[in-house]
């Protein structure tokens, strides 16, 4: 049994209740290969809150999905893909929400079933590492910002700008095989970048995306992870806010739309165990235009991780 998404020829894109992709939305995990789901938390945001409304207005604009992408992939002809409907969460304790998330992603995990993600700021990839990587992974980051830092406010140590620092002390990244992409904006310290430069990460910066492109970028990018375990977080403040203003920690001077598109479709046939798009903050985006972008690389996603079941 495969799923496909509700026919616009038949059931206009604005009626109909929406699902990621307009796919049937299931409970049973063992159901599908790959499980588009939400996490509606927002509880890690240092600045701006918004992105717990990211995975209701993802789903309402991901209705305007078709099924093939420009690469001629349709994931809906090789993989069982549907809606898995949103990891459970607890607004108000962000400790009970991380082992929430966890177990909810575990589970899909025992199933067999490869998560995408809608945020969510960016600490929910923090419990979705620590439920995937059964042994080290890698990693391809999209973001402005590193979101290695140590603490927050005194001694918090979970919030979105600390998640990949935490998930290199638990041993869920080999940080040999972790990349991150478009890195930019004004920062704290000199030091900023000390931890995941001595882990090994690999930190590709917008002037070096902007003066190497992106054929080679995406070239030493898939050298870097190989063909073993990877898992994709794309935090959507790594494209230009022109782009994507609705966010909450905005950097000017970011990645075009298609350029990003590009960079997704460069991963196809890569070995991606996981992908989540985050930061997508639905009071910041009158137009929709961000939840359209974020649906739209969702989709790409989807479509990398089919291209290597061809
Ligand atoms: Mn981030
Ligand atoms: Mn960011």
């Amino acid at each position: 049994m495969t799923f496909e998404p509700v026919d616009a020829a038949v059931v206009p894109r604005f009626a109909g209740i929406p699902s990621f992709m307009r796919l049937p939305v299931l409970t049973d995990p063992a159901l599908v290969d790959v499980a588009l789901v939400g996490v509606p938390f927002d509880g890690g945001t240092t600045n701006r809150p918004g992105a717990r409304h990211g995975p209701r207005e993802i789903r309402n604009q991901s209705s305007l999905m078709r099924r093939i992408n420009a690469n001629g992939i349709c994931p809906y002809e090789h993989l069982r893909v549907a809606d898995l409907g949103d990891a459970p969460v607890n607004p108000i304790d962000l400790l009970d929400s991380l082992s929430k998330i966890e177990a909810f992603f575990a589970a899909l995990r025992r199933a067999g079933a490869i998560p995408i993600a809608a945020g969510g700021d960016h600490l929910i990839t923090l419990p979705i590492l620590r439920a995937l990587a059964t042994s080290p992974v890698g990693l391809v980051h999209f973001d402005s910002h590193s979101d290695t830092n140590d603490r927050y406010f005194g001694e918090n140590l979970y919030t979105h700008g600390t998640p990949f620092r935490r998930a290199v002390e638990e041993g869920l990244l080999d940080p040999k095989r972790c990349v991150q992409i478009a890195i930019r904006g004004s920062y704290y310290q000199h030091t900023d970048f000390d931890f995941a430069r001595a882990a090994g990460f690999r930190i590709f910066t917008m002037d070096e995306v902007m003066d190497h492109g992106i054929a080679e970028i995406m070239g030493e990018t898939s050298a870097i992870i190989g063909d073993a375990p990877t898992y994709v977080s794309f935090d959507i403040d790594s494209l230009d806010p022109a782009y994507a203003p609705g966010t909450g920690t905005p950097e000017i001077g970011g990645l075009t739309a298609r350029e990003a598109q590009r960079m997704l479709r460069a991963l196809t046939g890569k070995n991606i165990i996981g992908a989540d798009v985050v930061e997508v903050a639905p009071p910041f985006d009158p137009s929709g235009l961000t939840a359209l972008t974020g649906a739209t690389m969702m989709f790409e996603l989807l479509c990398a991780i089919a291209g290597g079941r061809r």
